[in-house]
């Protein structure tokens, strides 16, 4: 591959004060971009100015929604280094989408040594707060100027990044789930298991609907019948249960979070029985009624850890209350929030610096 060309932005942005972050609102001055065509390969790395850019209207990304993203962050650890948090398997799994749907796959040391230079230049945009982080967004567009239905023969590779608060800024807050009984998001054989643009395109009036009835997300359940648990919309679902840890099996329509796998491993190194399994809504009820039900909660990038107070299902309601936080659910909030910020020891060698 060639070497990254980097052009400087000289009108960088200010800076926002950490208190002042949310989510997804505000990009650094640089992002790296790539392009790929089926003769070339990938060629042309550069990392420009933070901005628009132009495409054809006829774009195929437009049309028919080749979109693939990742999502994970970099943390200012407490002794000021700026690491990431098991960056490679963010972009092996980019690849495994980009197969699913006809897209090429990049190189993942490639993308990690263009990641790495990006993020030394923007690196005084990484907050510094326990709690706030840079989140990093790689994704890929197909642009073929072409409205045949066919995979495109052009792509572009993106990564850009913005600062974000403290997914909790008032402490951890447990959430109330709607489980979906009507739609479905994918199904097995879709693109459930990649993280592909569309996923979010057909999870959303879905949302707005448990939105409008006070609740903050949808717990999805299998397409074919909507008897078994899948996951939360951007989180991997889990269960303690009679003091044992389950979460859906990946069996095709699950995305395979790398903060669930993380979960599942710490969980099994600290001597937790771990089941991945089908679990039918029914029994979650089944267990609340009986008294077994002790923690719920999500898995993800953004929150890390989320737990989950309330579960609405048809017009039944499980109510763990919405100012506790189970002793689980803290414990692997703790462990993973202390190896990304450096208080506790990276056992598993997840945390890559990037100098
Ligand atoms: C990204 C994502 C997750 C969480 O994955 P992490 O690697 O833990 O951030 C879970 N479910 C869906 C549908 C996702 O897109």
């Amino acid at each position: 591959m060639e070497k990254i060309k980097f052009l400087r932005n000289e009108n960088p942005s200010p800076k926002p004060k950490d208190e002042e972050l949310g989510f997804g609102n505000i990009f650094t001055d640089h992002m790296f971009v790539m392009d790929y065509d089926a003769d070339k390969g990938w060629y042309n790395p550069r990392i420009i100015p933070y901005g628009p850019f132009e495409m054809e209207p006829s774009s195929m990304v437009f049309h028919y929604g080749q979109a693939i993203f990742e999502g994970m962050k970099a943390y200012r650890n407490k002794d000021g280094e700026i690491v990431t948090f098991r960056p490679m398997d963010n972009f092996h799994r980019m690849n495994r989408s980009a197969r699913r749907i006809c897209m090429p796959e990049i190189d993942v040391d490639f993308a990690w040594e263009a990641l790495k230079t990006l993020l030394n230049i923007d690196k005084d945009w990484v907050p510094s707060t326990k709690g706030t982080s840079l989140y990093i967004r790689p994704f890929m567009i197909a642009t073929d100027p072409f409205l045949g239905v066919r995979p495109s023969n052009t792509y572009k590779f993106f990564i850009i990044l913005c600062p974000v608060g403290s997914y909790y800024p008032e402490g951890i807050n447990p959430v109330k789930i709607y489980v979906e009984d009507k739609y479905s998001r994918v199904a097995k054989g879709g693109t459930g298991e990649a993280k592909v643009a569309g996923n979010y395109a057909a999870s959303l009036l879905s949302a707005e609907k448990a939105k409008e009835k006070g609740y903050s997300q949808v717990l999805w359940l299998d397409a074919a019948d909507h008897t078994f648990v899948e996951e939360v919309g951007a989180m991997n679902m889990f269960f303690k249960i009679d003091g044992k840890i389950i979460t859906a099996p990946l069996d095709g329509s699950i995305l395979p979070g790398i903060t669930r796998d993380s979960v599942i491993k710490l969980a099994k190194h600290m001597g937790y029985t771990v089941e991945e399994r089908r679990i039918s809504i029914e029994e979650v009820f089944e267990s609340y009624e009986k008294g077994t039900l002790e923690e719920m909660f999500g898995t993800g990038t953004a929150a890390v850890v989320s737990p989950v107070g309330v579960l609405g299902w048809k017009d039944k309601i499980i109510d763990l209350g919405l100012d506790r936080i189970g002793e689980f659910t803290k414990l692997m909030y703790d462990t993973l929030t202390g190896i990304q910020y450096g208080t506790h020891k990276d056992i598993f060698g997840w945390v890559k610096k990037i100098d």
